[in-house]
């Protein structure tokens, strides 16, 4: 198996975690048991304790029209994405140009901004267990239920990449942080905002040794330099308990927590365990 050595302190956008070898798939014939796959790390939180771990190679890099259709390789960053379809005048991609991430971890996430998701044009997915059209995939707001690597997508094609549109996302992201974060930590709430709760509970701007939830947007936990795994979880998990014990609203994590003592059903990050 080949394997890579990443410093996820320099490469994960929350700038946390240790070196660690990731194993890259090249094929499905050999994918591992029990290993997870990362994306390239713009909404994961490495623990001290990660599970062992998984990158998609370089192979699936790629994108081109094909019959009619856009076909996106998993491990394309979104910028690149961004630049094809202006190239090529193709429209509904604009928003991906403000989201960080690679082609499969956006699909995974359903990442978007307000009503641009990338479900929106999708057709179907090709994974290690087979093709899945859209229509049999289970989806919502920041949610999927895919289970297997996602190694390439396909979209419908539509003529007419739209600039403004682009000036629209690149405002809407103005207001978010530029200090180093993993995005929105919470998902919202069905009728709230994880950051109104956040701040109502007085957590808006509180350090933990380097980290914070943003003075800017206090649903943004956010690494002042140096900021620790025990920091940030330690905060995620105040913020749960505080907002659960004023609204009785369990925040459901958006942030993917990679450490064994967080993950699986029993995680401590899923219900009120005090
Ligand atoms: C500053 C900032 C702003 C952000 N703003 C937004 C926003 O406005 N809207 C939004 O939706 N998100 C936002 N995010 C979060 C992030 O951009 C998205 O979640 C993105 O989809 C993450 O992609 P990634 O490749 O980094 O995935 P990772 O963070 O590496 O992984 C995320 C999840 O995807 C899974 N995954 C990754 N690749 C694959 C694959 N090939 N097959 C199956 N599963 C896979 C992983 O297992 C993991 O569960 C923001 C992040 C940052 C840092």
């Amino acid at each position: 198996m080949k394997t890579k050595s990443i410093n996820f302190s320099k490469f994960s956008s929350i700038m946390i975690g240790d070196t660690l070898e990731v194993v890259l798939l090249d094929d499905c014939e050999t994918l591992p048991n029990d290993y997870y796959l990362i994306g390239s790390c713009n909404n994961i939180l490495i623990g001290t304790q990660p599970p062992p771990l998984l990158k998609l190679s370089k192979k699936y890099d790629y994108i081109k029209i094909e019959d009619n259709t856009l076909k996106i390789g998993a491990a394309t960053p979104s910028g690149k994405i961004a630049s094809f379809c202006k190239k090529h005048n193709i429209a509904d991609f604009e928003f991906v140009s403000h989201l960080p991430g690679i082609l499969g971890g956006l699909v995974f996430m359903n990442a978007g901004l307000k009503e641009y998701e990338i479900f929106n044009n999708l057709v179907s997915i090709s994974t290690c267990s087979g093709e899945l059209l859209k229509e049999n995939i289970d989806f919502g707001y920041r949610f999927t239920d895919i289970n297997s690597p996602i190694l390439e997508a396909t979209f419908e094609l539509t003529c007419g990449f739209n600039k403004d549109k682009v000036e629209i996302f690149k405002k809407m992201r103005s207001t978010q942080p530029s200090t180093p974060s993993a995005g929105s930590c919470f998902k919202n709430p069905q009728g709230d905002y994880a950051g109104r709760l956040i701040e109502k509970v007085g957590l808006k701007g509180v350090l933990k040794g380097n980290m914070s939830f943003s003075q800017e947007h206090a649903n943004f936990l956010v690494n002042h330099g140096n900021g620790t795994f025990d920091e940030a979880i330690g905060l995620i998990q105040e913020a749960q308990k505080r907002v659960y014990e004023k609204f009785k609203i369990w925040l459901e994590c958006e942030i993917v927590v990679l450490d064994i003592r967080y993950m699986g059903k029993n995680s401590p990050l899923l219900k009120p365990s005090f």
